[in-house]
């Protein structure tokens, strides 16, 4: 469902989509009103929650507005949650420790619009639950008709006091989770009752069973929000560290905007910068701590900073601006490792479909999704290792597609195996979002130092 702006990037499951999940939100927040401790806490980004409720839909997806450039997964996946989830019962029950903990960590350590986001990911697998067909586990053409036959306008909950699902962390976790498995039995009942009727092309009577299971979505929206708000001033720690990126230059409209992702190695610990490149965590814990910076291009160790309990440190400010080489890609030389030892940062490992056998299966290593600008020519550069084995050596090309969308058909660049360095793929409205994939048996970093797509002007 295409509604605002800022989703116009918003393809990636939208045959899967749960239409109302903005209204559930907002009738969460109306109900929970300005004076909640979470409205308080976000203050002016609380209302980006009704677009971020979306996130885990824009897996994989670069999201452009006016204030702001990012990669969806950088509040997607992370040391916990290593890969995407489905968003059905009982593959989406998974993910409620995981983002509810993560949630409440960006609360208490990182900036009101950072917080913004992760919340935005945890409320999205909280509100898809309480769509019918996902608690009860249905798919096919009567899923996207039970979610979506009802009137999105009458999802308000006026009068309904949030309640408080647990007093401290360990508490409120096992207390969401009731909320869930009680929201998951609410749902799969009403999906139970309607389904006859659904598939028999009966809207009026399912109307408003499905919005049944909206409202009590809202209700447990309300309580998670408001027992997250409760929940953000008790956090430990009393240290900052905070600091400065100058991001590397880039001619390109959307790229050149990217917030810089800043990591704390062997930790739960990530952030995005603000536009102006600067960054905190407050308060963190006591303790070493291992920042690392990624941007494109470039992923920057930083030396490692002790805080004492108490203690602020402010990192020298850090100028990638000078590197430019316009290399657009993140992790280009996979040394970051941050969210799973098994895979790459910014880069998703997926098995090819037809293609089996083997010693090994070929895996497919797709970096991010660059917009091409039309008529500008890109190349891209891999540097293979020389000391690599000649066996199993990768294929990387450049996959062209006029839409990020899943279902938009896709193209294939030329190949480039060891002995060839490069070649070129020029933007258009067929080829308006390009991925570099690397098609090997075995990583990528076996036979390949480091990949680059630039433009050549
Ligand atoms: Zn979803």
């Amino acid at each position: 469902m295409l509604r605002f702006a800022f989703l116009s990037l918003l393809f990636a499951s939208t045959a899967f989509a749960w239409g109302p999940h903005s209204e559930i939100a907002q009738a969460a927040l109306d109900a929970m009103g300005p004076d909640d401790l979470l409205a308080k806490h976000l203050g002016a980004d609380t209302k980006r929650l009704v677009q971020y409720v979306w996130m885990a839909d824009n897996r994989q997806q670069l999201l452009s507005k006016g204030d702001e450039v990012f990669y969806a997964d950088d509040v997607l996946l992370f040391p916990a949650a290593t890969k995407h989830y489905d968003h059905l019962c009982p593959a989406v029950q998974q993910t409620y420790s995981p983002y509810f903990r993560r949630a409440l960590q960006a609360l208490r350590t990182e900036s009101p619009h950072n917080a913004a986001r992760w919340v935005g990911s945890l409320l999205h697998f909280t509100t898809d639950t309480g769509s019918p067909p996902h608690a009860a586990s249905i798919s096919g053409p009567v899923h996207s008709k039970m979610e979506n036959w009802l009137n999105a306008k009458l999802i308000h909950i006026p009068g309904y006091k949030p309640q408080l699902l647990g007093s401290d962390d360990a508490s409120a976790e096992a207390g969401f989770i009731r909320r869930m498995e009680g929201l998951i039995d609410f749902s799969k009942q009403r999906a139970e009752r309607c389904r006859a009727d659904v598939e028999a092309d009966r809207r009026e009577p399912v109307e408003p069973m499905v919005l049944e299971s909206a409202l009590e979505t809202a209700r447990v929206t309300a309580d998670l929000l408001h027992t997250l708000g409760v929940l953000t001033a008790k956090g430990n720690g009393d240290s900052t560290l905070k600091g400065k990126v100058i991001a590397p230059k880039l001619d390109h409209p959307q790229l050149s905007r990217l917030l810089v992702k800043i990591v704390l190695r062997d930790t739960l610990y990530s952030t995005l910068a603000s536009e102006d490149g600067t960054f905190s965590f407050a308060p963190l814990p006591a303790g070493e701590y291992h920042p690392v910076i990624s941007a494109p291009g470039v992923v920057k160790d930083l030396p490692p900073v002790k805080l004492s309990a108490g203690s602020s440190i402010a990192l020298d400010a850090v100028d990638l601006s000078a590197k430019t080489d316009g290399n657009l890609l993140r992790n280009p030389d996979f040394k970051l490792r941050w969210v799973s030892a098994e895979g790459f940062d910014h880069w998703n490992s997926r098995m090819p479909s037809g293609r089996l056998g083997g010693p090994k299966p070929v895996r497919e290593w797709e970096g991010e999704k660059i917009p091409l600008q039309p008529g500008i020519t890109n190349r891209l550069t891999v540097r293979w290792k020389s000391s690599a084995p000649a066996a199993e050596a990768p294929e990387v090309f450049v996959l062209t597609k006029a839409k990020p969308a899943y279902d938009s058909p896709p193209t294939d660049s030329a190949m480039l195996t060891p002995g060839k360095t490069e070649l070129t793929v020029t933007g258009s409205a067929d080829a308006a979002w390009g991925q570099v994939i690397i098609r090997t048996r075995g990583a990528p970093d076996t036979h390949i130092e480091s990949v680059s797509l630039s433009a050549t002007h």
